[in-house]
């Protein structure tokens, strides 16, 4: 979608939504999905901009624990300059882009540069945060206004307007204060100066929507002793009013089978989609840390050899998804019709590899009864009959050749094809201090080389530090032999080497012995 030449490129101020990932508008996801350049901050969903395509490039403008956030005014020069080189830019923001997110100041600083721009609102945290903790901004007994308001005072203009007098006379209505932490105390001190009852019902929501979030439900003369006691740290709202008591009844968000657990996942993120969605949908938070990611190979002599082959018994075996997505994609490449894979039989090594044919509408012929490379060339050779066939064996750059050499011993003509690279992504500075800001509780391990690529992203003491108090759930015998080659200790294995089996009984783990990170 790349714009080029002398053409200016079009800037989107994008809402993001307040945590929750799938809170992002579906005009929002759309424009992400296409632009060339995301210029994001920190109250942005992680997965929504790992997820990416890789050649989107990405700039985090947001505060790092150890460097001042990029000034005010060097974003909007950003956002000029990448519109002048002609790409379509995707600024985007936590919540609502205009609600105390500086989107009305960044946009009116690209109408006065001539730069074409368009806002795409989001859900702001002020009503899904509540939402999200079982508290409805209005209701017809309790609460018939809502009004959204800043808590914050240091040198900022509009901070300082806040009516708190008028606020503590409101009667029947519900209060929501962004960015009120530090100053809880004077805030509150007002509301009760101006004549609040102290007996109103408050809460603090702490990282709303995140499947972290904790909620403090309390009353507003206690409200401030409660925030020091429980230690909130940002983003944290405030709901003031008598809404907040229905969420006795009305919480739901935090009944989930993994509410309240961070999981990581280092599974390549253009494989992970689904691993995400499920997880989410049972509680968790993902925690999104790629440790490796697949490159295309082509190799074109072994593609000869296959398009010029001449025995008329051929098997064609798989033993990961990538080996079969690359596979497929190269086969149109150099065949073009799908059904001349009809001269073969499929083997695939399992689950995952079974779930990749599908998607192309195969089925394989032959799966072993335990999902590793070595028991499928075993079984293979033992209950089948390969000789004078030959074997198109399709892999990545990992691994050893014990297959080839297994089918090899059974008389096929063996032709190893490798579509793909495993490499390494490294992790930017701030995807690591985040990673250490909210650890995981459970770390889900799906391959011998995410394994690997998790220690090459971290130092030793690092490794440890993240680990030791972690649970860990391992895909099968193999990845735990290098889980435990790392230091490490493995909590549960799935049964039957699979994905749904490690999430179903990680779930059945966590009900009957809650996980929790060591604090
Ligand atoms: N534009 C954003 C608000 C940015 S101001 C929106 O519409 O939501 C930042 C403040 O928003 C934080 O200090 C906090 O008060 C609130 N906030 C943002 N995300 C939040 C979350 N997930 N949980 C609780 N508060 C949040």
């Amino acid at each position: 979608m790349s714009q080029s030449g002398n053409k200016i490129g079009t800037v989107y101020l994008v809402g993001a939504g307040p945590g929750d990932p799938d809170l992002i508008t579906v005009k929002g996801g759309r424009l992400l999905r296409e632009c060339d350049v995301v210029v994001y901050d920190n109250l942005v969903p992680d997965e929504l901009v790992v997820t990416l395509r890789r050649a989107i490039e990405r700039v985090y403008v947001g505060k790092k624990a150890s460097q001042h956030s990029m000034s005010q005014e060097e974003i909007n020069r950003l956002l000029v300059n990448l519109a002048r080189q002609g790409k379509r830019v995707v600024r985007l923001k936590g919540g609502d882009p205009l609600v105390f997110g500086r989107g009305g100041e960044e946009a009116a600083f690209l109408a006065m540069h001539d730069i074409p721009f368009e806002i795409v609102p989001g859900i702001t945290s002020g009503t899904a945060g509540p939402v999200y903790a079982g508290i409805p901004a209005t209701d017809r007994r309790a609460s018939s206004s809502v009004t959204f308001v800043t808590g914050h005072k240091a040198g900022d203009k509009e901070s300082t307007d806040v009516s708190w007098e008028w606020l503590g006379q409101a009667k029947n209505s519900t209060l929501v204060i962004y960015m009120g932490v530090a100053e809880v105390e004077q805030n509150v001190r007002r509301l009760l100066d101006s004549g609040m009852s102290p007996e109103t019902a408050a809460a603090a929501i702490e990282r709303g929507t995140y499947p972290t979030q904790r909620v403090v439900a309390t009353t507003l003369a206690e409200l401030p002793e409660r925030a020091r006691r429980e230690d909130l740290k940002p983003p944290v709202l405030f709901v003031i009013g008598d809404v907040v008591k229905m969420r006795e009844v009305l919480d739901w968000y935090q009944k989930r089978p993994l509410s309240g657990l961070r999981v990581m996942i280092c599974r390549p993120a253009d494989q992970a989609g689904w691993v995400y969605l499920t997880l989410r949908d049972l509680g968790a938070e993902v925690l999104p840390y790629p440790t490796i990611a697949t490159e295309e190979h082509h190799d074109h002599e072994a593609w000869q050899k296959i398009i010029s082959l001449d025995i008329a018994k051929r098997w064609l075996v798989f033993t990961s998804e990538n080996g079969v997505r690359y596979f497929m994609s190269q086969w149109q490449e150099q065949v073009g019709d799908v059904r001349q894979l009809a001269d073969y039989q499929v083997a695939a090594v399992g689950f995952g590899t079974a779930r990749a044919l599908q998607q192309y509408t195969l089925k394989p012929d032959f799966v072993p009864t335990k999902a590793t490379t070595v028991e499928l060339a075993d079984q293979m050779k033992g209950q089948l009959d390969l000789n004078g066939s030959a074997v198109v064996r399709v892999r990545g750059n990992l691994g050893d050749d014990r297959v080839e050499k297994t089918l090899a011993d059974a008389e096929a003509t063996v032709i190893p094809l490798k579509v793909y690279s495993t490499v390494t992504p490294g992790w930017s500075g701030e995807m690591k201090e985040k990673l250490f800001a909210y650890p995981p509780d459970v770390i889900m391990l799906t391959s011998g080389s995410t394994v690997d690529g998790l220690a090459a992203n971290l130092s030793a003491d690092e490794l440890k530090n993240l680990t030791a108090d972690c649970f860990i759930v391992s895909i099968g015998p193999m990845t735990s032999d290098v889980i435990r080659s790392h230091g490490m200790t493995v909590g549960l294995e799935a049964k039957t080497h699979s994905i749904p089996s490690m999430i179903e009984e990680l779930v059945a783990h966590h009900r009957a012995n809650p996980i929790r990170r060591a604090k």
